[in-house]
């Protein structure tokens, strides 16, 4: 890709979005197929270099960039975007914490798509707590070999790397996690059945298992000891703003379609979008949608200007434009009646998407807390 401005990308995000993942995704999305085409796409187009510095060989943007095009791929498909996310925390870990040997040969090949990132915290077990997990790697010579299992884990057994939370060390609490880059055929890695969701149903979310998987030391992100701060700096610290780009995409196409249906719906010969409550509704639409953009795009400037920032500003912008998504694509349903509800009409995907974005990364009531925390100093 051509060196662009912020603007020029996401305009040509939104055209790549709308001609070529738009036209898929209801298919997709009841076939539970895999996105393969639209990941190659969007690598073709350079997407998947867009956070990783020009040193590394990528366009060197920032979250308020990357969250622009999360929004414009989210808008046409998002379970596409959620994939889209995924991938870029694992470049991401690779470019910050990566020796220069797993630079060169696995985030060359991440950068056009030819591999597929995913990353693997949460387990059974756990929750949105990633301090509980429990999943052992024990270094035995020249490797790592890892025992466990993770959970509903996005892009589960299409990826070729897995970006994976483990405990080196059980007696140091945080500081004995690290993290490891698993390659798919590993002895010892298998998966499990597929999650039946109720949305983003084409994103492949599986168990991994780890039974005596044997992992090359090399594939250690970071030092030992660092995992906590390597899943801070990206699923944190990207992903947050990735998910919250996705919820504010579902919200504007779902705000669109209530707008258009509004006005071509008529009874006894008069459209709907003359019903002052019908107005309301769409008013509130409208203010969630861009008042949730707006504060997405000043805490992902935050935290692209401000050392330290990322964490909290991910929480907030992720929990406010989450549940503003789930209310948004409610009340389209609500302003296109019966129609919303059925599958020809898009409304009832996007709720059913944008359900499962105050889940996914932490709850809503684990970010409630974090917030509040942070804010009273405990
Ligand atoms: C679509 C989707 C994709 C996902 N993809 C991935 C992925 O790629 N990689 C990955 O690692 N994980 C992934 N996850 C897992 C995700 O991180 C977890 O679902 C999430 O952290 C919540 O954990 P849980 O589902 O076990 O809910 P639980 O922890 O069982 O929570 C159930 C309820 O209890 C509440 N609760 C739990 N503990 C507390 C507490 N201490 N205080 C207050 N309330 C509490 C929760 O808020 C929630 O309301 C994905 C999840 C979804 C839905």
């Amino acid at each position: 890709m051509k060196k662009l401005n912020i603007e020029e990308i996401r305009e040509l995000s939104e055209k790549l979005a709308s001609e070529k993942l738009a036209p898929r995704a209801a298919e997709i999305d009841q076939n539970r197929t895999f996105p393969w085409e639209n990941i190659r796409a969007l690598g073709e187009a350079g997407f998947l270099e867009l956070i990783i510095s020009e040193d590394n060989g990528g366009l060197g943007f920032g979250r308020v960039c990357f969250a622009s095009v999360a929004e414009e791929i989210a808008k046409a498909c998002a379970s596409t975007a959620l994939i889209y996310v995924s991938h870029s925390i694992v470049t991401k870990a690779i470019e910050l914490a990566g020796s220069e040997a797993a630079k060169k040969n696995w985030l060359t090949k991440m950068l056009t798509g030819q591999s597929l990132g995913a990353f693997a915290v949460h387990e059974p077990d756990s929750g949105s707590n990633s301090g509980a997990i429990t999943t052992l790697a024990k270094k035995e010579g020249d490797h790592y070999i890892v025992n466990g299992s993770k959970f509903f884990i996005t892009s589960a057994g299409e990826a070729d790397f897995y970006l994976v939370l483990v405990r080196t060390d059980p007696e140091k609490g945080p500081q004995g996690m690290s993290t490891l880059l698993i390659e798919k055929n590993t002895p010892g890695l298998s998966f499990g059945q597929h999650e039946d969701k109720m949305g983003l149903t084409s994103t492949s979310s599986r168990e991994m298992f780890f039974s005596d998987c044997l992992v090359p030391k090399e594939n250690l992100i970071g030092n030992e000891g660092e995992g906590t701060q390597v899943i801070g700096k990206t699923v944190v610290g990207l992903g947050f703003f990735g998910a919250a780009a996705i919820s504010v995409g579902i919200a504007r196409s779902a705000t669109e379609l209530a707008i258009k249906h509004a006005k071509e719906r008529a009874i006894a010969g008069q459209p709907i979008a003359v019903h002052q409550a019908v107005q309301f509704m769409i008013t509130d639409m409208i203010l969630g949608n861009e008042a949730a953009e707006a504060f997405l795009k000043v805490c992902a400037a935050r935290a692209d200007s401000t050392q330290g920032a990322a964490v909290i500003n991910g929480f907030k912008a992720k929990l406010l434009a989450s549940e503003m998504a789930v209310d948004v694509t409610n009340k389209a349903i609500q302003v296109m009646g019966g129609h919303g509800y059925c599958r020809d009409y898009i409304v009832e995907r996007l709720f059913r998407d944008a359900r499962g974005l105050t889940l996914h990364f932490k709850t809503s009531e684990w970010l409630r807390q974090d917030i509040a925390k942070a804010a009273l100093g405990l």
